[in-house]
């Protein structure tokens, strides 16, 4: 940020607009314009936001009312000097304040997310409604903003003016405001602007997308003055909204339209919900919560300190933004409201942290989502199951956490889970346990699965070779958190889930007398080559045994029972962690011309048994320690087969 004057406090400032604020009011004028009204609401919103804060802070200091506390949002309009102002008695902004809140972004991520803009208006547009516009929102339709502001319980000459273009700088100086809050006035562009100046349209914008808001919205009321005959503003307030809490009034009256906007106040987001539940809750503790799942993942939902969540209120007061005891972290994505009718009023984070009633609050809203998700997934209705399929590609692998953290709703959240498998042809995780096992063999026990890095290593895992042969279904598991899942899930309805790349694999029925006897006849008559190959790798492998898993691979590692798999080692150790160090075992398919050939070489063997394991870690997505003596010893081998090795 750069400042022209060494003052401060006193004279006027000009400074320079954070980088990504300048990228994002470039953007936003044009990617918005065909919906530029709802820089209004998104003014208003914050002019509610502001309303609450002071609210909740006057909790504890009254004096910050300043004889005051009937909360208004005053919208007015100035046909000649073609401005319009939006008013609030809320929290106002301190000159530091000011320069941060108007002046940069703090969300952490903008600039990566910045990155991904393309250029393309339509696509960008999306972008930036999921990034949130907020107040820069106003420059689609003003050339120039003024927002003069005093923050509640400062001295009247503590208020702040600010005012820019929208192009890359704002100018900032002290000043006097006689009542606390914020005043922003735009200065509407010269061209396409002018129906805004009118209180007929900005009524019907007001009552289309702020409806909700809780505050008064108050114009100066118009008539009809018959003498006159001519619309005549009169000196007296009129409220435009209906201006009571939404949560609070009566499902049967609200629209679908009136969820889906206060759903875009309190998510802070730009597009329609997804879906959403609205319930009043009676029994140990009352309260209502409205609850919504939002269309799509906000581009910072892996940052686990972005704002989150749900929204709390005790009788109609707000008390705290995302309320992070609200909801268990696998539901992050959820946004809303709770409203509690027996919480304190002066409730902090950390009297929440031990609260009973918060926590039956928290497992009433786990329940009441789980079950309104469980609807959305078990629905016959084409729309519905589109809808969950939605849900399910933007918040699945958030939900999956829940396996493992949620253990009162485990069940309930194995049912929700959806995976990729060799049966569909698809990346899409589209089957779920219930459908794997509606469709297992008569014979089969288990649900097998196996995990690796990509949804192409998993497909093509070694491991599978015996299950297609015998056309049996595996879950194909490849998200990083697909680990801690079926770590924490070791069955479903009964059936165990298992590891194909675990431990010696007992098909169970699955196989017949006749396979088992061959087994072991295969177990014996390569006991020598096994031993010398152990031998030959020495401390590389826990065991070397023959194997049925694989028809087409000569050889591929699994992990012993009770170890860490491969895959979650590989993980750990990306993650930075110690992974328990076990050795794998490596299983060679009796089979394969390459194994049959090992059985008769002498003078190469330790370079063949060598190969043999670097590729069965290949190919189940480790890597190699040392990759150029494998490339070495790949070249002489194939020197020999061409018979041009020394
Ligand atoms: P967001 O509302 O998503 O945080 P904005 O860019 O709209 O983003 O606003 C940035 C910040 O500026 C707000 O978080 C708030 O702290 C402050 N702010 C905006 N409008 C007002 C207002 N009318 N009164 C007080 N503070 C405001």
């Amino acid at each position: 940020m750069t400042t022209d004057t060494a003052t401060q406090n006193s004279t006027r400032e000009t400074m320079g607009f954070q980088t990504e604020v300048k990228q994002l009011l470039q953007l936003m004028i044009h990617s918005l314009y065909s919906n530029r009204e709802i820089f209004l609401r998104e003014l208003i919103s914050n002019a509610s936001d502001a309303c609450d804060k002071l609210r909740f802070e006057a909790l504890h200091n009254s004096a910050l009312f300043e004889n005051d506390s009937d909360f208004k949002i005053r919208v007015s309009f100035d046909k000649d000097a073609r401005t319009l102002t939006i008013s609030d008695n809320g929290i106002g902004m301190s000159r530091d304040e000011v320069i941060s809140n108007l002046g940069t972004i703090a969300k952490s991520g903008t600039r990566e997310f910045f990155s991904q803009l393309s250029g393309d208006q339509k696509k960008d547009a999306s972008l930036i409604g999921q990034f949130g516009v907020g107040f820069y929102s106003s420059f689609i339709v003003a050339e120039r903003v003024v927002v003069v502001t005093r923050r509640a319980g400062l001295e009247q000459d503590q208020g702040v003016r600010w005012e820019s273009e929208g192009a890359g700088e704002f100018n900032i100086e002290m000043t006097t405001k006689a009542t606390r809050g914020t005043d922003i006035t735009l200065h509407l562009r010269a061209e396409g602007q002018d129906d805004l100046l009118s209180s007929y349209k900005l009524r019907s914008i007001i009552r289309r997308y702020s409806d909700h808001i809780v505050q008064p919205i108050v114009m100066k009321k118009e008539e009809w003055d018959a003498e006159a005959k001519a619309q005549v503003v009169r000196d007296e307030d009129e409220t435009v909204n209906q201006a009571s809490a939404l949560w609070a009034r009566n499902k049967s009256d609200i629209t679908p339209e009136q969820y889906a906007e206060f759903y875009k106040h309190v998510g802070h987001d730009f597009e329609d919900p997804l879906t959403w539940t609205h319930a009043r809750v009676e029994g140990k503790t009352e309260y209502t919560q409205l609850l919504y799942i939002p269309s799509r993942a906000p581009f910072d939902m892996w940052d686990r300190n972005a704002r989150h969540g749900v929204k709390l209120y005790v009788r109609r007061v707000f008390i705290m933004d995302d309320a992070e005891q609200l909801m268990p972290t696998y539901l992050r994505f959820v946004r809303g409201v709770v409203d509690s009718n027996d919480l304190p009023l002066n409730v902090s984070r950390e009297i929440l942290q031990e609260s009973k009633d918060i926590e039956s609050i928290r497992n009433g809203c786990s329940k009441k989502v789980l079950g309104m998700l469980s609807d959305l997934a078990e629905s016959d209705e084409a729309e519905s199951k589109e809808k969950y399929a939605k849900f399910w590609g933007e918040f699945g692998r958030v939900l999956k956490e829940g396996v493992g953290e949620d253990y009162a709703n485990k069940e309930k959240i194995a049912s929700l889970l959806r995976f990729a498998s060799t049966l569909a042809d698809t990346t899409d995780e589209t089957v779920s346990l219930a459908a794997y096992i509606s469709r297992m063999k008569p014979e089969q026990e288990k649900i097998y699965f196996v995990t690796a890095e990509s949804f192409n290593a998993a497909k093509n895992s070694p491991h599978l070779e015996v299950f297609r042969k015998k056309g049996i279904e595996v879950l194909l598991l490849s998200d990083r958190v697909d680990e801690w899942v079926v770590s924490n899930l070791s069955e479903f309805d009964g059936k165990p889930l298992v590891s194909v790349a675990k431990g010696g694999l007992d098909l169970g029925k699955l196989e017949d007398e006749a396979e088992k006897k061959e087994q072991e006849k295969d177990a014996g008559d390569f006991k020598d080559l096994t031993e010398k190959i152990a031998k030959s790798l020495g401390e590389r492998v826990k065991e070397v045994r023959v194997t049925h898993r694989l028809t087409d691979s000569p050889a591929c590692l699994v992990a012993d029972e009770h170890d860490v798999s491969g895959n979650l080692a590989r993980i750990l150790k990306a993650a930075g962690q110690n992974a328990p160090t076990s050795k794998p075992i490596l299983e060679i398919n009796p089979r394969h011309p390459v194994v049959l050939r090992l059985k008769y070489e002498d003078q190469r063997f330790d370079d063949w048994a060598a190969v043999l394991f670097d590729q069965a870690l290949l190919a189940e997505g480790g890597h190699l320690d040392d990759p150029a003596t494998f490339v070495k010893r790949m070249n002489q081998l194939m020197l020999d087969m061409s018979g041009t090795g020394k």
